[in-house]
């Protein structure tokens, strides 16, 4: 199942202003892409809007799945076809726990009318956090509330292995975490790695992609993708940074 994003142009609803100035990007099946970049670029833009988010809207170009188009979908639907974000400033939701929350998001991702037995999801809810050394608590916690910036991450990555998503777009996971807390985090992804699976990382720093070794890596800059290449562009960009890509944004080089 590919993701293909072509000439994607989107702007932000409420003032107009265009973030993302024809983004084109291919993750075939099986693959495990990072994008990386700048702050202020467009990469959660990009990612969010793949997801539907509804501050952001696309002008032109088109995202598909598997040959569907995702654009028209609503956000339930896209997680129905395989999608997950788990997202660079996951909320808080005060009066909703944890598990029931997961419960909730695996239900939704099923077929109409059907939901998963209690024991399945048990027996995956305790494998997921024994993966990720998560506290037995954490579930009965509300979503986020209170949660360290760590605890936040790695809680997307747990939503991530309850859903087993077919594409896993994870914005700056790996923001804020230690380095043991980067490598648990790094496990939950490898973990699902496999001929269907298919992942999308944003990410400024190497040091993740060391863990989890891409397939192909892609530099945003100015609401494009300026540049692709293999695992060791990381390395490159962890040198002499990204200032040779914004003198070619700005047309000045
Ligand atoms: P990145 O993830 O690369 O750091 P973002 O996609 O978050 O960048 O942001 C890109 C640009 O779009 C920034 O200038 C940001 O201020 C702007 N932007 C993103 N979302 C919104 C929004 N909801 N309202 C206004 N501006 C936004
Ligand atoms: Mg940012
Ligand atoms: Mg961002």
């Amino acid at each position: 199942m590919t993701l293909e994003v072509k000439d994607l142009h989107v702007v932000v609803k409420k003032t107009g202003e265009e973030i993302l100035k024809g983004v084109n990007l291919t993750i075939p099946t099986g693959q495990v892409h990072a994008i990386m970049g700048p702050n202020g670029n467009g990469k959660s833009t990009l990612v969010s809007t793949i997801m539907g988010y509804p501050a952001y809207e696309a002008t032109q170009g088109t995202v598909t799945f598997n040959g569907e188009s995702v654009l028209d979908k609503p956000v339930n639907e896209r997680a129905k076809m395989g999608l997950f974000l788990g997202m660079q400033y996951p909320s808080e939701i005060p009066g909703v726990k944890n598990a029931d929350f997961l419960r909730a998001a695996v239900n939704a991702t099923m077929p109409a009318g059907k939901t998963m037995p209690v024991l399945q999801f048990m027996q995956r809810l305790n494998s997921a956090m024994e993966l990720l050394q998560m506290p037995d608590d954490i579930t009965d916690r509300y979503l986020n509330v209170g949660f360290s910036g760590g605890e936040k991450k790695r809680n997307e990555v747990l939503q991530m292995l309850m859903l087993q998503p077919k594409l896993a777009i994870l914005d700056e996971i790996d923001s804020g975490l230690d380095i043991d807390a980067m490598r648990i985090v790094a496990k939950g992804i490898n973990h699902l790695r496999s001929p269907q699976f298919s992942a999308l990382l944003i990410t400024h720093y190497e040091r993740l992609l060391k863990y989890v070794v891409p397939d192909q890596i892609h530099i945003m800059v100015d609401g494009q993708i300026v540049d692709n290449g293999g695992p060791e562009l990381a390395d490159e960009l962890e040198k002499n940074g990204y200032a040779k890509y914004e003198h070619e944004a700005k047309g000045d080089q």
